[in-house]
């Protein structure tokens, strides 16, 4: 059985290196990590104690009928993307999010084995502190990786596991994306840290602006471009919430 938050689409994928691309969302419940920003808090924020750790504070329901935990088996997860989307004649990307999808990477094999074979593109969003076990990984065509900086208020030892990392980028499948705030010089120097520990190639690191505004995620971007370009990583901008805002259906 699966946790699952949210299926929807078609969409835009709004980050990273394939963002632009037609795509649909399986987004999971639960995540490993308490993100002080993050964006989809409403897969994780259900107890007092996690929703301190966000810079809202605000507690979600687990039991919301729109964005909480549903019990799903991967045949219904099935049967809702193809009231989307024809995902067995005409593929496209599937975008398996979180949360931490990689938490449940085992029992989302037989969904995603299905949706490989039909032809969609499976990419897999994920914070980078769990390896990819062998079935997993045969039925995932990308994965977005975002480690998360001390800007996420997690613990190092909790968010930084170089080891996952490595095998991730072993895979050959794996990009990177590291959200910057507005303290851009300890950012980007954390960044260079983790790309040389893991020797992540810089062509594969993308930097991505904070904010679920246009207006910040516009502004931090200028003002990071140049320098992120002298790095040798390309930079991403947050395309739903240029169109959409922080529309959570979006
Ligand atoms: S890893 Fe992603 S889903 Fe989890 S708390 Fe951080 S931003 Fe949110």
């Amino acid at each position: 059985m699966l946790k699952i938050s949210q299926v929807f689409g078609p969409t835009v994928q709004g980050e990273g290196s394939a963002a632009g691309r037609h795509c649909l969302f399986v987004r999971t419940f639960g995540c490993n990590l308490e993100c002080a920003w993050c964006d989809t808090a409403y897969t994780w924020a259900v107890t007092e104690a996690k929703a301190a750790r966000t810079h809202s504070g605000r507690l979600y329901d687990r039991d919301d009928p729109a964005y909480g935990m549903k019990p799903m088996e991967p045949d219904e997860v099935l049967a809702q993307l193809r009231e989307l989307w024809d995902v067995e004649r005409r593929p496209t990307v599937v975008v398996v999010s979180g949360g931490e999808p990689m938490m449940q990477q085992r029992d989302l094999v037989p969904l995603l084995d299905r949706l490989h074979g039909w032809g969609n593109e499976v990419h897999v969003e994920t914070a980078g502190t769990i390896a990819p076990v062998d079935a997993f990984d045969a039925v995932v065509t990308q994965y977005n990786v975002s480690p998360k900086l001390a800007n996420s208020g997690n613990r190092p030892t909790k968010r930084y596991r170089p080891e996952a990392l490595a095998a991730l980028r072993d895979t050959g499948k794996a990009w990177f994306k590291f959200v910057v705030t507005a303290d851009l010089e300890t950012d980007l120097a954390e960044v260079d840290c983790i790309v040389a520990d893991v020797a992540i190639p810089s062509r594969r690191v993308m930097v991505m602006p904070e904010g679920s505004d246009a207006r910040t995620n516009t502004a931090t971007a200028r003002r990071m471009v140049d320098t992120a370009l002298a790095r040798g990583y390309g930079l991403s901008l947050r395309t739903h919430v240029l169109l959409w805002g922080d529309d959570p259906d979006r």
